[in-house]
């Protein structure tokens, strides 16, 4: 049986990547840091048929995150698929002229930094799948194309000056991740789940999170030989 860990998968759309995948088939880790939210998701998901477990995770906190990677490793011994979908916006307004600095901090600790803290402890249960996957869960804010060319109100969304630099800084970490991993057979890609309507932007997205959650799913259950370093959302790929 496969194994997958997926962050904030509490509510949302990492909820909806866990559910996916529990009914593909895998064992999925709840990563979650509150416990009641953390609890009530792997009944959820383990009366909905999946193998669930809840992972207690925040991703800002080392000490929690080697815990996890341990709780991993006795659960499963390996992990073939690592979902980095917890994040954070940073609330509004965002405007470089008038930021608190803080703000950035805080976003790019949970968006950008947990992703590195999470990945780089769960690597070596990763190693030890036959076809090891990562996910980050990235944002099409963060495409340096479509802020630029500000294509639709959907895809560069407000002005923000935490938030949509640090999914282009996460993609670009990515970046480095598939280059030190280049001739392994891990397979890392992100993925954008559209505007969805969950917590993070007051349930306006237009997607469900199950919508959302698809290209997370597809990338995290690729086959041997599937791309990496991509940047994908449900129409195809997505321009850096
Ligand atoms: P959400 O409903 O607010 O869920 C965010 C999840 O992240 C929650 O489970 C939250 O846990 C968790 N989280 C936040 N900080 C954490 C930390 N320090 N440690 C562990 N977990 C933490 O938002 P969502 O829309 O599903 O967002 C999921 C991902 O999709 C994010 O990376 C987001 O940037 C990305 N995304 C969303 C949209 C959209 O339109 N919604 C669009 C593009 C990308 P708590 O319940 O404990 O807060």
């Amino acid at each position: 049986m496969k194994t997958a860990l997926v962050t904030g998968a509490n509510k949302g759309i990492g909820y909806e990547i866990a559910a996916g995948l529990g009914a593909l088939g895998y064992r999925v880790g709840v990563g979650a840091r509150d416990q009641t939210r953390r609890d009530a998701a792997v009944t959820r998901l383990r009366e909905a048929g999946a193998d669930a477990f809840g992972v207690p995770l925040d991703v800002t906190d080392d000490e929690s995150v080697a815990a996890a990677a341990e709780l991993v490793a006795e659960h499963a011994g390996r992990l073939d698929a690592l979902v980095n979908n917890a994040g954070i916006t940073g609330g509004a307004p965002q405007q470089p002229s008038t930021v608190d600095l803080d703000v950035i901090r805080t976003v790019l600790e949970t968006n950008v930094l947990g992703v590195i803290r999470v990945t780089n402890a769960l690597l070596p249960l990763l190693r030890r799948s036959p076809s090891p996957r990562i996910v980050n869960v990235s944002s099409t804010v963060g495409s340096l194309t479509r802020q630029s060319a500000a294509e639709s109100a959907t895809t560069s969304g407000p002005v923000a000056v935490a938030y949509s630099p640090s999914k282009t800084l996460l993609n670009a970490v990515m970046v480095q991740y598939v280059r030190e991993l280049a001739g392994t057979n891990v397979l890392v890609n992100a993925a954008c789940p559209g505007y969805v309507a969950t917590d993070l932007n007051g349930f306006r997205g237009v997607r469900t999170p199950q919508e959302g959650a698809a290209t997370a799913i597809r990338l995290a259950t690729l086959p041997d030989g599937g791309p990496t370093g991509g940047f994908f959302e449900d129409a195809g790929v997505v321009s850096w």
